[in-house]
C-alpha cells in the first residue's frame, strides 16, 4: 500500500435514495476512540453486534450511521474517499474494529481506499486489522451500464453476459 492521494468516490446509487440525504442523518464524525465510544453507548447490545455504515469524508475523517442507513445519507449527500460497513468489539480499554468492508453499492468504492480507511482510523486511535476483512470488487459494464459485485473472479456482467474489465472502473 502507498501513501498516494487518494481518490474521491462520488455517488453512483439510485438517484430516488438521494432522498435520504438529511442533516439529521449524516453519519457522526469519529475523531477520537472518545468519540467512537460515546456514540456506541448510544446503541443497545444488538445493534452493536452487525456491522455499522462507514463512509471516509472528504476530510479524511470516520462517519459513522446505523446499519441500515444508506450511504449518502452517511455523507451527507457528498463525495467520499470511502464507504463501507464495519463493526466493533471491545478490546481492552477501548472498542476496536473488527470487520471492515468496502461494500457500499451507492458509492461502489475500488479496494484501496482501504488506505484512507486505514489512515481515517489511525488519526482517531481506533486499532482495526490493517485490511478490509471481505474485499467487495465492484464493475461497470460497458455493455448494459449496469454496476454489479464481481464474485469468485468471474469477471462477467450478471446483467447481460458481457465481460467486465480487471481494473476499477465503477466511478460516475
Ligand atoms: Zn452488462
Amino acid at each position: 500500500m502507498n501513501d498516494g492521494p487518494s481518490r474521491v468516490y462520488g455517488y453512483v446509487g439510485p438517484p430516488e435514495l438521494r432522498s435520504t440525504v438529511r442533516p439529521d442523518r449524516a453519519g457522526r464524525t469519529i475523531r477520537s476512540a472518545a468519540d467512537l465510544d460515546t456514540w456506541l453507548s448510544g446503541r443497545g447490545a444488538a445493534e452493536i453486534s452487525e456491522p455499522f455504515t462507514f463512509v471516509v469524508a472528504l476530510d479524511g475523517l470516520v462517519r459513522l450511521a446505523p446499519r441500515r442507513s444508506e450511504h449518502v445519507a452517511c455523507a451527507g449527500g457528498a463525495d467520499v474517499l470511502a464507504a463501507g460497513e464495519m463493526g466493533f468489539v471491545p478490546a481492552a480499554d477501548r472498542w476496536a474494529v473488527d470487520e471492515v468492508t468496502n461494500h457500499s453499492t451507492g458509492y461502489c468504492p475500488n479496494l484501496d481506499s482501504w488506505q484512507a480507511v486505514g489512515r481515517a482510523l489511525d488519526l482517531a486511535g481506533v486499532e482495526h486489522p490493517g485490511r478490509f476483512t471481505h474485499e467487495v470488487v465492484f464493475r461497470l459494464c460497458d455493455a448494459c451500464g449496469e454496476r454489479s459485485i464481481v464474485r469468485e473472479q468471474d469477471f462477467v456482467c450478471v446483467f447481460c453476459g458481457n465481460a467486465l474489465p480487471r481494473t476499477w472502473n465503477a466511478g460516475p
